[in-house]
């Protein structure tokens, strides 16, 4: 029988729950004993999918140090001899895949997205060069299997039913963490994106001007949208974002600044009515799928439009 552990990042346990799926692409349903890894969260909604929910014992490391964290994976490495350990691609498990893998000598395939079994072998794709080519990776070598697995790229439908064993996990960390929370900021875009007539989307190519977009999403009384190249970034919330793994929008008009328009952002683009995209290179794809393209900077695009807006604004208050 495989072993697979599962590290459940605290933010979203529900969604590392689907993680589970990637197990059973690979070794098959019932073929595998599931570990999950769990910090400071209640582990209540992951009974009956786990065979093991290892808790670690509160105030032993911070749910947000990478350095602990992957002390206790290696720790229960190599008590259980894990076949694969599976870390959602968030921003904490970005930070403690690669350091993991690193300390128990082994391969790490980051920001997987698909996972197929052929014959005898695993498949492991994974997007690179910005979704423009998949990769394939077959892991060899006697270390577990280690993925980084990108959030929504997996949905796990639990059957439930399975006797979940707890454990606790009281083994002191050596690591010292060179992390500190100073506070916690709330996320205060509320809107909808989908909700939007008009959107103001900004990509790779804004990511240094993103707060303009809001002054422009003012002046047309719309909203600002995101690549999810921004919000990998931690400049715009997943809320906002657009495509694939975030929202499908239909709005009268959407903006494209700064956006490339990978087929995964055109996914969440329907029956729009006109598409404007600014950017530097005329040939990125969301130009061929624009009614405008408009070649250039686009902090510059911005300035210049809301110096057209306010001109044509007090002509009009004047006649
Ligand atoms: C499974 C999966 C799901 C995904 N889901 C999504 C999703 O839901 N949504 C999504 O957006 N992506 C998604 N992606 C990621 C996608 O593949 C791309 O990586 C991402 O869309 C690229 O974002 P971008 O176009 O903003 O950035 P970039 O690829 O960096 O493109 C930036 C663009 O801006 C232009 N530019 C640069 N500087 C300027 C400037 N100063 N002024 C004007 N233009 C400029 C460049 O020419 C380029 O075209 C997904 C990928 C995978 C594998």
């Amino acid at each position: 029988m495989k072993k697979t552990c599962i590290f459940q990042d605290t933010e979203n346990i529900e969604k590392t729950k689907d993680l589970l799926e990637v197990a059973e692409r690979m070794y098959g349903q019932g073929q595998f004993q599931s570990h999950a890894v769990l910090l400071e969260a209640s582990s209540h909604c992951l009974h009956g999918s786990f065979h093991h929910i290892i808790r670690v014992a509160e105030g032993l490391v911070d749910a947000y140090d990478p350095r602990g964290i992957s002390d206790v994976l290696e720790n229960l490495h190599q008590r259980n001899r894990f076949d694969s350990i599976l870390i959602p691609a968030t921003s904490l498990g970005k930070m403690i895949a690669p350091r993991l893998a690193k300390r128990l000598g082994t391969g790490l395939s980051a920001g997987v997205t698909d996972v197929k079994r052929q014959k005898n072998r695993i498949e492991i794709i994974r997007p690179a060069c910005s979704g423009k080519i998949l990769e394939v990776i077959h892991h060899r070598g006697a270390g577990p299997v280690m993925m980084s697995i990108r959030p929504d790229a997996f949905e796990y439908r639990s059957r439930g039913g399975l006797q979940t064993q707890i454990l606790e996990y009281t083994k002191p960390v050596t690591s010292r963490s060179t992390v500190q929370r100073l506070h916690v900021e709330e996320n205060k875009l509320s809107y909808d994106i989908r909700e939007s007539r008009v959107l103001i989307s900004g990509g790779g190519g804004v990511k240094d001007d993103f707060p303009e977009l809001f002054r422009l999403a003012d002046a047309l009384n719309g909203s600002v949208a995101a690549s999810r190249k921004l919000v990998d970034q931690g400049i715009a919330p997943r809320s906002i974002q657009v495509g694939q793994s975030g929202k499908t929008v239909s709005p009268s008009l959407y903006m494209a600044l700064g956006v490339h328009g990978t087929m995964q952002h055109i996914a969440g683009l329907r029956n729009i009515e006109t598409i404007i995209s600014v950017n530097r290179a005329d040939n990125a794809p969301i130009c061929s799928l624009s009614d405008i393209v408009v070649q250039g900077d686009a902090a510059e695009f911005i300035d210049r439009l809301m110096e057209k807006i306010s001109i044509y604004r007090s002509e009009k208050k004047e006649s």
